[in-house]
């Protein structure tokens, strides 16, 4: 097959990971015979410095046009003005909304070997196997923004806003999921206190009717912080809105042992996905050569199930990165010496 994948490297370890999945992918494409054509463009603090905005019409373009997009990470210590015009981070939620991604996938499982990486106690890590999905493009980080003072007080006000069409697609993908999985989907909410949360239940309900054999289970967010740390195992997929997966997502990264072992794909409804590891730009090793690229390696191998419905191929990378694991291979976040591109080497010698 051949395929048109847009590279975003981005800042700080950003650039040090996707030359890594890259070649990870290069290999695939040999192996399998694709022919994966690689189109690299800036974005964040890198684009805000070379071209002045964070993304360019030119990148966003050329991503709505390309089969798939894989990026790196954004941001760093050099662009944290909050005065400043613009920010990686807005590049990156314009990204989203321009390729209309509108749920975050987050796989997290714990790899045996690892179980001790994780400050959660062993007997609570076995058979911990999620996908938390997020719902992206709505809720409160995209209702509207005011700053005005009120009775002689600044006031700031955020709206959480949802309309029943963008519940329902999240959800209906949780499903869709689910259905390849343990057939079980806890759908998280507040909805004892905001009005939005009632309608997302009530979406989230009907959906469920139409999957009779099915678990569905609702849970107050409050509640799943604390399971996710209690009883992580009795998850399957987990889906929810916007902020509340922002958090949750983050917590849920804890009981994998390390930020650089997780993948995120982020998909919309037809258009290319855009696939990212969950951690950031980590300025703190950034230059060092010792990041571990096994988060982006994983999200390479989502961009081939889900933007290019090569599931074979994907299957592949994810048990070479399960036997590098196995086989005691870490880098330094995982308590080890590997340098970040050796980690790579060992995982491409169990592909071949
Ligand atoms: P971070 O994820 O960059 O780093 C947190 C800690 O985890 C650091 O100690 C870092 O060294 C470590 N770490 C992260 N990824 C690693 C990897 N692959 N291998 C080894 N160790 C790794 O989070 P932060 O420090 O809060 O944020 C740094 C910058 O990244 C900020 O500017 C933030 O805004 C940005 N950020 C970007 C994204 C994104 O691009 N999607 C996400 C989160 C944070």
């Amino acid at each position: 097959m051949k395929a048109n994948i847009v590279l975003l490297p981005g800042d700080g370890i950003g650039p040090e990971v996707v030359s890594e999945a890259v070649r990870v992918l290069d290999v695939i494409a040999q192996k399998y015979g694709h022919a994966f054509e690689f189109t690299k463009r800036l974005m964040g603090g890198c684009s805000i410095d070379a071209q002045g905005s964070s993304l360019t019409d030119e990148t966003l373009k050329a991503c709505q046009q390309s089969d798939a997009v894989l990026l790196g990470a954004v941001g760093g210590p050099k662009w944290d003005d909050p005065k400043a015009k613009d920010r990686p981070e807005r590049g990156l939620l314009a990204l989203r909304k321009g390729l209309q991604v509108s749920a975050n996938l987050r796989p997290v499982k714990v790899h045996p070997a690892l179980i001790d990486a994780s400050p959660l106690k062993p007997e609570k890590l076995q058979g911990v196997d999620i996908i938390v999905v997020r719902e992206l493009t709505g809720g409160l980080y995209f209702g509207a923004k005011k700053r005005e003072v009120v009775d002689g007080h600044d006031t700031a006000i955020d709206t959480l806003e949802y309309h029943d069409y963008e519940v329902q697609r999240v959800v209906e993908l949780a499903f869709q999921l689910a259905a390849t999985r343990r057939k079980k989907v806890t759908s998280v909410d507040k909805a004892n206190v905001l009005e939005s949360s009632r309608l997302w239940r009530q979406v989230a309900t009907s959906i469920g009717k139409e999957h009779g054999d099915f678990t569905l289970e609702h849970m107050l967010v409050d509640t799943a912080s604390m399971r996710l740390m209690t009883s992580p195992a009795s998850f399957d997929v987990l889906v929810t809105e916007n902020m509340f997966g922002d958090i949750l997502t983050d917590e849920a990264s804890v009981l994998a042992g390390s930020m650089g072992m997780l993948p995120s794909a982020s998909l919309g409804s037809g258009g290319p996905g855009l696939y990212e590891p969950i951690h950031g730009s980590a300025p703190d090793i950034a230059g060092k050569g010792i990041a571990n690229p096994i988060g982006t390696i994983l999200s390479a191998a989502l961009l081939l199930r889900y933007s290019l419905k090569l599931g074979r191929e994907a299957q592949a990378i994810e048990k070479a990165v399960e036997a590098v694991i196995t086989d005691g291979c870490r880098t330094a976040d995982l308590g080890g010496t590997l340098p970040t591109t050796v980690m790579t080497d060992e995982i491409l010698k169990r592909l071949a």
